[in-house]
């Protein structure tokens, strides 16, 4: 923390190119490193913890520096360390919960009316245990030019589709330059209003909002909305925040998505501290997303009558606009569906 308040004090070569691919690639990539940076002894842990899973752990420094140390229960910890769990089968808990392994295609997903996502990068900069993409065969999707060429093909076949989704993987672990090449192509298809990206990359890594890239975004004729992915409040802190107002100073819209996560946000208090922390660095909850059934995630589900009991308090403690929509993710349908709460009550 104290780190943080110096460096918000320097000028801002803190906010150039080289600075958030430093932290990236100084990731923690071993749990045991982790561990130890934390003053956690394995021994002593109430859980097991996988030293070498396939999905390799990935967490980088600055959102390390916001757990607290000696805290087997650390909320961020508990989203980025490989428990033994994650080993188990369990029923409906499978590779491709969404459907989503054939793609539209090569980088491109098209299953709503108005808008596409295109998965522009492969990795992330934080390994999320619970992801849904970590079964994702990320190898068949490499975006090369000539995909380039056959997406914005499609755009222009398409005027029903008004935006651009950049997703991934993170979408922000390309480079700037790249981006802007990209977003140059898509500001040509004329049907094309809105760019929305969405990326955790800068809650884990804030220095990601580099000045190229506000500067990017904030000249785009394509009107930016920008959400990030934070599923507790400790992941906020001063730097986070920093960030956000860069972002929020040029008028891009931010949203912010989250996971309901057992044992790390599932009650109303942790979720409204959320909403009231995001809203205090101009961020608006958009969604709370329902598990998806991923392999090896099942000790994060959290069943949707608690889900409903929890969204039922927030309503009583929040402001409208500061409750996410609870929704869950089907294959096959048009549209995320909304967990309906009225007719919920139990
Ligand atoms: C979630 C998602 C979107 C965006 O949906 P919104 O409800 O507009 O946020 C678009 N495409 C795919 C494939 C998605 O999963
Ligand atoms: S950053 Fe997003 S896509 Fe990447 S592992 Fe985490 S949840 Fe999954």
């Amino acid at each position: 923390m104290i780190q943080n308040v110096q460096i918000l004090t320097r000028n801002d070569s803190y906010w150039q190119d080289n600075e958030w691919k430093k932290w990236l690639s100084g990731a923690f990539s071993s749990p045991n490193n982790l561990l130890q940076h934390l003053e956690l002894a394995p021994e002593q842990l109430p859980y097991r913890v996988l030293p070498d899973h396939p999905f390799r752990q990935r967490v980088p420094q600055p959102f390390v520096d916001r757990m607290e140390a000696g805290n087997p229960d650390d909320p961020l910890l508990l989203q980025v360390l490989p428990l033994a769990q994650e080993a188990e089968e369990v029923d409906g808990y499978v590779e491709d919960p969404l459907g989503e392994h054939d793609s539209t295609l090569p980088g491109l997903l098209h299953k709503y009316q108005s808008r596409v996502l295109v998965m522009l990068a492969t990795a992330c900069a934080v390994n999320c245990r619970y992801c849904f993409r970590r079964e994702f065969p990320y190898s068949d999707n490499k975006l090369g030019k000539g995909d380039w060429t056959a997406i914005i093909n499609y755009l222009q076949q398409d005027e029903d589709i008004n935006e651009v989704i950049l997703s991934g993987g993170d979408p922000l672990i390309a480079n700037d330059d790249y981006l802007a090449a990209f977003i140059k192509q898509i500001e040509t298809v004329k049907h094309i209003k809105r760019l929305r990206i969405h990326s955790r990359l800068p809650v884990v890594i804030p220095q990601r909002i580099t000045s190229k890239l506000v500067e990017l975004l904030s000249s785009s004729r394509l009107q930016c909305v920008f959400v990030t992915h934070i599923n507790h409040p400790n992941e906020i802190d001063e730097l986070l925040g920093k960030a956000m107002q860069r972002l929020h100073q040029t008028g891009i819209t931010l949203l912010n998505q989250t996971v309901l996560l057992r044992h790390i946000n599932d009650n109303a208090e942790t979720l409204a501290d959320l909403s009231e922390k995001l809203f205090d660095n101009h961020i608006l909850p958009y969604y709370l997303h329902l598990l998806d059934k991923v392999k090896g995630s099942h000790h994060f589900d959290t069943e949707e009558a608690v889900a409903v009991d929890i969204m039922q308090q927030l309503q009583y403690r929040l402001a409208g606009f500061l409750v996410p929509k609870l929704v869950r993710e089907e294959a096959g349908k048009p549209h995320k569906s909304w967990i309906d709460l009225a007719n919920n009550n139990q």
